[in-house]
């Protein structure tokens, strides 16, 4: 089905057909990719003395109990309830389906040769994405469309391995400071990145480029008049070479959890023929 769009008063066309994921397809039985070392998610059967939830063993159909550490077992999107006490689910923040989406391709720098700083002492092995690979991606970009509420951020090298990496052996990329204010005074609603964390995965629990994207005081739990509630941030998304950087429209489904994050499923559609 061929669908319009029409915004900033131009009209765009998708096929609804021909979506791109971008999530990684996460295998109970196979490799996952992996932060901090958590249990794998798990699959298993349902049992009880009169009933088995697999078809293989007797059962009438398959149902399974599902075991799943959202934030470190794959592609996932969450909300600023990530980072306080109150508990703020995904299911009530998300509220845009259908939203533009720039994609983008950035190479992230030694961090000890940028000028970009970070919550705690960087080394030799920390790879930063800055704020000036962030722009020359941008800018080097003619974006179809201005105002985009969503960019997707596709790490160098881009090796099909982050389909299964194990990050407590391999050292991810991860924002500077500057680069995340940049995002949030460009307007950026929705964040989506390649990486398991906006963070190094041992930042000291600062978490603080996760605070300058949902606008909450730096070391606090708690949000304020300014926070932005409506704020999404989708970690460890794969998006294959296949798909080259430009405007797409982003379909962001998650499952409908009520709590800080959900497992999600990002998919793109790419913006066919476009009239004045
Ligand atoms: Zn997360």
């Amino acid at each position: 089905m061929i669908l319009s769009i029409e915004t900033e008063n131009k009209t765009y066309k998708i096929d609804s057909e021909n979506p791109l994921d971008i999530s990684i397809p996460l295998e109970f039985d196979a490799l996952q990719p992996n932060i901090y070392g958590v249990e794998k998610a798990s699959a298993k059967a349902y049992q009880d003395e009169h009933f088995v939830g697999d078809t293989r063993r007797g059962g009438s159909c398959n149902f399974e109990n599902l075991s799943v550490n959202t934030h470190c077992n794959g592609t996932h999107t969450e909300c600023v309830g990530h980072i306080t006490h109150q508990r703020i689910s995904i299911q009530e923040c998300l509220k845009d389906a259908f939203m533009l989406a720039e994609l983008i391709t950035v190479l992230p720098e030694n961090a000890l040769k940028t000028q970009d700083t970070y919550s705690v002492k960087l080394n030799e092995n920390d790879l930063l994405i800055t704020k000036k690979s962030l722009e020359n991606s941008l800018f080097n970009q003619k974006s179809k469309i201005k105002n985009q509420k969503s960019l997707i951020i596709r790490t160098l090298p881009n090796s099909e391995s982050k389909k299964n990496r194990d990050y407590s052996v391999e050292n991810p990329p991860f924002f500077s400071l500057e680069a995340m204010k940049f995002i949030v005074e460009i307007g950026v609603k929705h964040l989506l990145v390649d990486v398991p964390s906006l963070e190094r995965l041992h930042d000291e629990g600062k978490l603080a480029n996760h605070r300058i994207f949902w606008n909450v005081e730096q070391g606090s739990f708690e949000i304020n008049s300014q926070t932005y509630l409506n704020n999404t941030v989708t970690e460890m998304i794969y998006v294959s070479d296949k798909i080259v950087d430009g405007t797409y429209l982003l379909n962001l489904q998650i499952a409908p959890f009520v709590a800080d994050a959900s497992p999600s499923r990002p998919i793109l559609f790419e913006i066919k023929h476009l009239t004045e």
